[in-house]
């Protein structure tokens, strides 16, 4: 049976122009087509900080992104009343993703790949013999269909995924320099309020060549918990405080919101002829780290996707466990965890340790910039976890032991 293309990819963010890249690097005389339904320059609500790793990741494929950037050279989080700063030589860059995608997607075209803008996929149909996708008034058909689609994205409903639960809401604006800023080679993730399921953040950023700072508020929605209830919680109102604490006002300020997807480990990621990457199938829900992640997923779904195709073999029935074998699972995976520790009853136990934890923390900048992780460093993080744990266990022994 002939059909119009091997592979259509719908979404041209980062997910979808890796994947069709990683795809083209490997296999090169398949016909991909990458659908997007707006027209580049496009803008994503989005902090734009992404780790040295994925563009280590790009340069295995000769693929470099020129786009106006702002590098870091250090991560700082603000914890129990402390901030702890790992140093980490281009630990990565915040971009705009106005600028960051249409460059992505330039490349691809550059290289042959055929990237449809203005393109909106609005049904999917797929059958033992192949995939139709409906865009424009035109049915396209193929071989594969791959769902980088984003956050609400038409291919899971289409095909019946579940719609997922670990949501969050991350609400964000671009401001001058305030006092208190930390210099602006530090990314800041602020944990400050204990009561909010989530964190502020501060980072440097570039608008038309200005140097502003993009800071916004990340808050999870967790189906179990009421905590939004509480005003305090609610992304705004939390930024509104953040803002003011640093003698800045909300309302002098354009404020953009958007709502993130979380992995969920166990999660179904494929269906027959149909592969879920980037925030489709879930990004990483502790911080709501979501670019790197994308691009990773596209590194690993072109390799995948290649073998498959070669083997005409389109059940995907192992794509999840690829996924969860390979670096993005396991971090995916480990994030989760630290998620359901860290939001839990056992937060006011934990949070007073962090600080004391920075080897460990240090070890997770090294991850997410790419960098040879420090073995020192892992040995030292881990006795600093264990002496954690072994406090906090003594701890609550200590409470519940009766006067
Ligand atoms: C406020 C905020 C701040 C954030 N800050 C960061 C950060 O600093 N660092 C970080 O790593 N992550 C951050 N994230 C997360 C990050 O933006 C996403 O995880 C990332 O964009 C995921 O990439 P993606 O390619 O999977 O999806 P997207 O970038 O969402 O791309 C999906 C694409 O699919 C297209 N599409 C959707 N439906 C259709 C359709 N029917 N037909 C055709 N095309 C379609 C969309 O137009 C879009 O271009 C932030 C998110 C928010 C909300």
């Amino acid at each position: 049976m002939q059909r119009d293309h091997d592979v259509v990819i719908v979404g041209g963010g980062p997910a979808g122009i890796s994947t069709a890249l990683h795809l083209q690097a490997v296999a090169p005389a398949l016909r991909i087509v990458v659908l997007e339904k707006e027209r580049y320059p496009r803008e994503k609500i989005c902090a734009g900080g992404i780790g040295a790793r994925a563009f280590k990741l790009l340069e295995k494929i000769d693929v470099i992104v020129d786009c106006p950037c702002v590098r870091f050279d250090a991560v700082a989080m603000r914890v129990a009343g402390e901030t702890v700063v790992a140093r980490e030589p281009w630990a990565g860059v915040v971009v705009r993703r106005i600028e960051f995608d249409h460059a992505f997607a330039k490349i691809a075209i550059e290289r042959g790949i055929e990237v449809r803008d203005g393109a909106e996929v609005t049904a999917i149909r797929t059958t033992a013999h192949g995939v139709t996708v409906e865009v424009d008034g035109e049915a396209l058909t193929a071989r594969a269909v791959v769902g980088a689609d984003g956050v609400g994205g038409i291919v899971r409903r289409q095909i019946g995924f579940p719609r997922g639960e670990l949501r969050a809401q991350a609400v964000e604006l671009d401001t001058g320099a305030a006092p208190g800023d930390l210099p602006r080679d530090t990314v800041v993730f602020d944990f400050s309020t204990t009561e909010l399921r989530g964190y502020a953040w501060d980072f440097p950023t570039q608008v038309a060549g200005e140097p502003l700072v993009c800071r916004g508020v990340y808050v999870l929605r967790d189906p179990r918990s009421r905590e939004l209830a509480s005003p305090s919680a609610e992304p705004r109102t939390r930024l509104a405080s953040y803002l003011a604490e640093r003698g800045l006002a909300i309302a002098d300020y354009r404020t953009k919101q958007f709502a993130e997807r979380g992995f969920e480990p166990g999660a179904e990621l494929a269906a027959p002829r149909v592969l879920l990457v980037g925030e489709a199938a879930g990004i990483d829900i502790a911080t709501g780290e979501g670019i790197g992640q994308a691009i990773e997923y596209g590194a690993l779904a072109g390799r995948y996707l290649a073998d498959a195709l070669a083997h005409d073999d389109l059940g995907f029935t192992d794509w999840r466990r690829t996924v969860t074998k390979h670096h993005l699972g396991w971090q995916l995976a480990l994030r989760h965890a630290l998620y359901r520790t860290f939001y839990s009853h056992r937060r006011p136990r934990i949070e007073p340790l962090m600080p004391s934890m920075h080897q460990l923390f240090r070890v997770g900048v090294q991850d997410f910039a790419g960098a040879p992780m420090s073995k020192l460093a892992v040995v030292r993080g881990t006795g600093q976890l264990l002496a954690a744990y072994t406090r906090a266990k003594l701890g609550s022994r200590r409470s519940t032991t009766p006067a």
